[in-house]
């Protein structure tokens, strides 16, 4: 059994990759996320098809620094040894040229994306040390790769998270940890709903015209990637809807 631990599990491509990994029986899953209730709600649900998968869920703002070391430094006994990280949390928020962007906004998707991302892998290698098949799996995208139009200071975080991926893999390949990325295109989740702050019928207007990829569709791809035996590492996955340019 590989204990991972799933940041943003409460919705979209986290709480899909919790079914997933729990459906495959050989992962036990930490789950965390600011809203506690749905990840309550996610266990019970997941273990009400799979009774045997063991799941720990606790509250977390990956932008607190300090709440991320003191919850990753006070896991129960049971769970203090993490095989997989998956840096899932992240999110986008308004959509407009740098001039005219929403500086809370940015901070919004800086701390979150690129300073959450770093703490929570900061507090969670240390937990890896004992593990002899220990893999961290950054959530970047698309745009991470490319920009668009008033995607400015988004695709910068993911820049970053591309930059990080390749940078940890250098820095823990003496501990024996893989590190790749999986890069989605456009996945319907509650994501664009936070984009457009909670305007659901904008939200919507995105995915006009195209079939965007499910959080399972990422999902799958993820447990791919965490099958592999340990001395393959992909380094680097971008995962596109079929229709999207
Ligand atoms: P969702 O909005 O459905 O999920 C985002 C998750 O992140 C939620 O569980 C949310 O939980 C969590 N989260 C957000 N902020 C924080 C925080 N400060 N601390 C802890 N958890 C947080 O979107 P997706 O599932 O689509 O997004 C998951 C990842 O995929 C993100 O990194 C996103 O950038 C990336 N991505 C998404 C794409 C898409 O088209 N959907 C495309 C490319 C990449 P809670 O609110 O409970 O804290």
């Amino acid at each position: 059994m590989r204990t991972v631990l799933i940041t943003g599990a409460s919705s979209g491509i986290g709480e899909a990759c919790a079914t997933v990994l729990a459906s495959e029986a050989k992962y036990r899953l930490l789950l965390c996320a600011r809203r506690l209730q749905r990840l309550e709600q996610l266990k019970q649900t997941i273990q009400s098809s799979y009774p045997n998968c063991e799941i720990f869920c606790f509250e977390l703002d990956v932008r607190d620094r300090d709440a991320v070391e003191h919850n990753l430094n006070n896991l129960p006994e049971a769970w203090r040894q993490i095989d997989v990280l998956i840096n899932n949390a992240g999110l986008s928020q308004g959509l407009d040229p740098v001039h005219l962007g929403d500086t809370g906004d940015w901070d919004r998707m800086i701390d979150t994306n690129v300073k959450g991302l770093l703490y929570t892998s900061k507090y969670t290698v240390p937990l890896m040390a004992n593990s002899t098949n220990a893999h961290i799996i950054n959530i970047g995208s698309i745009a991470g790769k490319e920009v668009y139009p008033n995607g400015n200071v988004y695709c910068a975080t993911k820049h970053a998270v591309d930059a990080l991926t390749k940078a940890m893999r250098i820095d823990l390949l003496e501990q024996g940890i893989r590190v790749s990325s999986v890069d989605p295109g456009m996945v319907e989740t509650e994501f664009s709903e936070v984009r457009f702050k909670g305007d659901k019928d904008r939200a919507k207007t995105v995915y006009t015209g195209l079939q965007p990829l499910s959080g399972t569709d990422i999902a799958e791809i993820i447990a791919f990637v965490l099958s592999r035996p340990a001395h393959v590492n992909i380094n680097d996955l971008l995962v596109m809807p079929t229709a999207q340019a």
